[in-house]
């Protein structure tokens, strides 16, 4: 029985290993998703930028097209004034050179206005541009830093698998499951030691019966390792448990075990300051 403990042991130490070598592959990627959001940003801040800018183009061709017309409008004005006689005519013709100017004037106003907006907006439109190359290759960069480090990493982590699998061969599949939750749930500590009869994860006492059939397992002899029908879970923590003999066993040890009843006998006056020490549970019952 003893094997399948130590091999427990080593697999506890593998499996925390494992666990954090694939935790830190998955936080890898996290400055890049950073990055790559703040890129993603700016992609909107260009492409809104682009669409507006596009926009303000139309508005500007439109624009000089009116001023066109209106500018064509007030010369055919001016030549029809060279050839008029009459003094209606010459005022209708005034008149209509009059608006002809005024409208030029205030498309040619507009026009300068919207030249400025579309100036203004193309300068930001080249700084978006520079800023958003300038990610992209902080992206790029990054980007082959993580796959290198992933690489790395996993390369780690294969390694660490095999070692699993040459120690987990011949295991139940079922156990083995098991204990990698009870690793990844508690901290890396998955198999503790028995100490009297409190489970050395929790600090819990354990029912007196329990610890003895714990203790029955772990000095039983065995063949193999397949034992994981003998395998025990403390009830509070889910650990693995195996018995170890630690200083203050010497006072439940034959409660426990011993069939010589001179034995019990000659232990009895330490087992009664100790039982009426403390929080023993079942040790009553027996
Ligand atoms: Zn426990």
């Amino acid at each position: 029985m003893k094997e399948i403990y130590n091999t427990l042991s080593k697999l506890q130490v593998v499996l925390a290993k494992m666990f954090k070598v694939e935790d830190e592959i998955k936080e890898i990627p996290m400055a890049l998703a950073d990055k790559e959001a703040v890129l993603q940003k700016t992609k909107i801040t260009y492409l809104e930028l682009h669409e507006k800018s596009e926009k303000v183009k139309e508005e500007l061709k439109t624009l000089r097209i009116r001023l066109d017309e209106a500018g064509v409008k007030r010369e055919t004005c001016e030549k029809m004034m060279e050839t008029i006689t009459q003094a209606r005519e010459f005022e209708t013709l005034q008149k209509e050179i009059e608006e002809a100017k005024n409208a030029e004037q205030t498309l040619r106003k507009g026009l300068i206005a919207k030249e400025k907006f579309y100036d203004e907006l193309n300068a930001k439109l080249s700084i978006q541009e520079e800023i958003m190359a300038q990610q992209t290759e902080e992206v790029e960069e990054e980007t082959k830093v993580k796959d290198q480090l992933v690489a790395e990493k996993q390369a780690v982590l294969d390694q660490i698998i095999a070692e699993k699998d040459e120690l987990a061969k011949d295991f139940d599949q079922n156990l083995l499951f098991k204990f990698e939750r009870i690793i990844r749930n508690k901290g890396g500590l998955g198999i503790v030691p028995i100490h009297g009869i409190v489970c050395e994860g929790c600090h819990m006492t354990l029912p007196a019966q329990f610890v003895n059939d714990v203790r029955r397992s772990t000095t039983m002899e065995s063949e193999g390792i397949r034992e994981e029908d003998d395998i025990h879970f403390c009830p509070y923590c889910s650990r693995v448990l195996y018995y170890e003999e630690s200083a203050e066993d010497q006072h439940f040890d034959n409660l426990f075990t011993a069939e010589d009843e001179d034995e019990i006998e000659d232990e009895n006056a330490e087992n009664d300051d100790f039982i009426s020490s403390g929080d023993f549970g079942d040790l009553d019952s027996i």
